[in-house]
C-alpha cells in the first residue's frame, strides 16, 4: 500500500476516544494519549518502519497502557528487595506503626507550637527535647530538617568567620553535594586540615589551634573505611584539648545510633558515648540507623545549643509538623527497653536473623513454583546502607529468578514498573530478590506481583 494511503487510513482521534478500554480516564487525557499514540504511529509510518497499521483495539490499548505508565508515576510505596535496609534512593528507613499512626494524627491542626497548659504559644522542639535529653544524657537537643542541615547550623553559629579544625582524614563527601569542606566554606568558617589521610594525631590538633580557631569538628567517616596503618584522636581527648582552649567541639556521627549494643553495628559510634566524652554538639540523622524520619538532631551542652538556636539559619532549616510527629514517637519507642527491636523497621531487618530470611526465600520459592521461571535460593550479602558501616555485610538469602520464556531484564522492568514496583537486582542473567528487606507480611504481595510480571512475559501484549 502506498504511504500517502496508509496515513489515510490512521483512525480519527475521537473514534479511538470512545473504545471502551479508555473508558474512565478522563477526557482530555484520553485524548492527548490517543494523539501521543497516533503521532508515533504516524512517523513510523513515514520513516518506513512501519507499514501496516494496528487495529483500534490495539491502539486504544496502547494509549491505555500510556496512560496508566503516566497515571502510575509519582511517590508511591515500593517492595525493597535489594537487601540495603537503608536505601537512600528508596526512602531510607521505613517507619514504625506508632511513627506512621503520629504522621496521620498530626496531619490536621496539632499542638505544634502551642502550650495546652497555658494556652499561650509554645515551641515545636518542645516535643522532643527532653526525649532526646533523657535518651542521651545531653543537656539540650535541638532538631532541624535533616543532619546536613545541622551540620551547617552547628558550623554557622559556632564558627563562623573563624578556623574549623578537621583531620584530613575526616574531609567526607557524603553524597548529593554534601562535602565537609564545602559546607564549612557555607558556614563562614575556613578549614583548618590537619595530620594526614590515614593518621592524626592529638598533636596536630594541637599545633593547628591559635587565636583564630573557633571550633574543633570530628566527623564520622560514614560511607568509607581507611584500613592498615591508621590512627585517630578519641573524641574525649579531642574534647579534653578543645575545652582546655575554651573551644568548642563538634562531632558529626552521620547516623544516631541509640539501638542496645550488638555485634551487628559495633564499629557505629554511639550517641551517648559522644555525649559522655563531653562534646558541645553531636549531630545526627533521624533516618538512618535511629529508624525514625528524615531529620537532623543536634544534642550537647546547653549554651551551645542555645546559639544555634537563635541563629537565622535554625529557621530556615526547621523541621515540619510530620517529621516532627514521626521522631516524637520514634524516640518514645526508645524509653521502654526492648521496643526498639521489636518495633522499629530497621532494627529488625538489620537484626533478623540470616535463618529466618532463608525460611522467607524458602517460602516464596515453593509459592511460586510451577510458574514459567526457573527458581533457586541463594545466600547473598546484604547491607545496612545509608553511608553507614560500608565494610559490614549482611548475611541473607535471596530468591533467584531465570525466566523460561524471555530474559531476567525485562522480568525485572516488569516489576519495576508493576502496580506496587518491586525493585531487584539483576546478577549475571538473573534476576536476585533479597527478602531480608521484605517485611513478613509483603510476602504474598510479592508472590503475587512476581506471578502476575510472569504471566506478562508470557504474553507481550
Ligand atoms: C548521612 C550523613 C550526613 C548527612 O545527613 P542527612 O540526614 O542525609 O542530611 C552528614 N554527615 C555524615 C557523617 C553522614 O553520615
Amino acid at each position: 500500500m502506498k504511504r500517502e494511503e496508509l496515513l489515510r487510513r490512521i483512525p480519527r482521534v475521537d473514534a479511538l476516544c470512545r473504545e471502551s478500554c479508555l473508558e474512565g480516564f478522563p477526557q482530555r487525557a484520553r485524548t492527548q494519549g490517543v494523539r501521543q499514540v497516533l503521532g508515533d504511529l504516524r512517523q513510523k509510518l513515514l520513516s518506513g518502519e512501519r507499514s501496516t497499521i494496528p487495529t483500534p483495539g490495539q491502539l486504544a490499548r496502547q494509549a491505555r497502557r500510556l496512560l496508566l505508565a503516566r497515571r502510575a508515576s509519582g511517590l508511591r510505596p515500593v517492595l525493597n528487595c535489594t537487601g540495603v535496609v537503608l536505601h537512600t534512593n528508596l526512602g531510607r528507613a521505613p517507619l514504625s506503626r506508632a511513627a506512621v499512626k503520629a504522621v496521620v494524627g498530626a496531619a490536621g491542626y496539632c499542638n505544634l507550637e502551642y502550650d495546652l497548659d497555658s494556652g499561650r504559644r509554645g515551641s515545636r522542639q518542645d516535643h522532643v527535647e527532653e526525649l532526646l535529653c533523657q535518651l542521651t544524657g545531653a543537656q539540650a537537643a535541638l532538631v532541624v530538617n535533616n543532619n546536613a542541615a545541622a551540620v551547617l547550623l552547628a558550623v554557622s553559629a559556632l564558627s563562623a568567620g573563624r578556623e574549623v579544625v578537621v583531620s584530613r582524614g575526616e574531609l567526607v563527601e557524603i553524597g548529593g553535594a554534601f562535602r565537609i569542606p564545602e559546607v564549612l566554606q557555607q558556614g563562614g568558617a575556613i578549614l583548618r586540615e590537619v595530620g594526614t589521610t590515614n593518621r592524626t594525631r592529638l598533636s596536630d590538633y594541637a599545633r593547628a589551634m591559635n587565636a583564630q580557631t573557633g571550633l574543633l569538628l570530628k566527623v564520622h567517616p560514614s560511607n568509607y573505611r581507611v584500613v592498615g596503618f591508621t590512627e585517630e584522636v578519641p573524641l574525649r581527648q579531642l574534647c579534653q584539648l578543645g575545652h582546655g582552649h575554651g573551644l568548642p567541639v563538634v562531632a558529626d556521627l552521620g547516623s544516631g545510633l541509640l539501638l542496645p549494643a550488638c555485634s551487628t553495628l559495633a564499629e557505629e559510634p554511639r550517641v551517648a558515648d559522644a555525649v559522655a566524652a563531653g562534646v558541645d554538639a553531636a549531630a545526627f540523622s533521624g533516618d538512618k540507623l535511629l529508624g525514625g524520619p528524615q531529620a537532623g538532631i543536634l544534642v550537647g551542652r546547653r549554651e551551645a545549643i542555645q546559639r544555634m538556636r537563635e541563629h537565622p539559619l535554625a529557621r530556615a532549616v526547621r523541621l515540619d509538623k510530620l517529621n516532627l510527629a514521626a521522631l516524637e514517637a520514634t524516640l518514645r519507642i526508645y524509653l521502654e527497653p526492648g521496643r526498639a527491636v521489636r518495633e522499629l523497621p530497621v532494627a529488625r531487618m538489620l537484626l533478623l536473623p540470616p535463618e529466618e530470611v532463608k525460611r522467607r526465600a524458602t517460602w516464596l520459592q515453593n509459592r511460586l513454583s510451577g510458574q514459567n521461571v526457573h527458581l533457586e535460593i541463594h545466600p547473598t550479602a546484604g547491607r545496612v546502607g545509608g553511608g553507614a558501616l560500608p565494610t559490614r555485610m549482611l548475611d541473607s538469602w535471596a530468591v533467584v529468578l531465570e525466566p523460561t520464556h524471555g530474559e531476567a531484564q525485562e522480568l525485572e522492568a516488569l516489576l519495576r514498573r508493576g502496580r506496587v514496583p518491586v525493585i531487584g537486582r539483576l546478577q549475571q542473567g538473573q534476576l536476585w530478590l533479597d527478602l531480608r528487606t521484605v517485611p513478613q507480611g509483603q510476602l504474598e504481595l510479592l508472590a503475587q506481583l512476581v506471578e502476575g510480571a510472569l504471566a506478562k512475559l508470557d504474553q507481550p501484549d
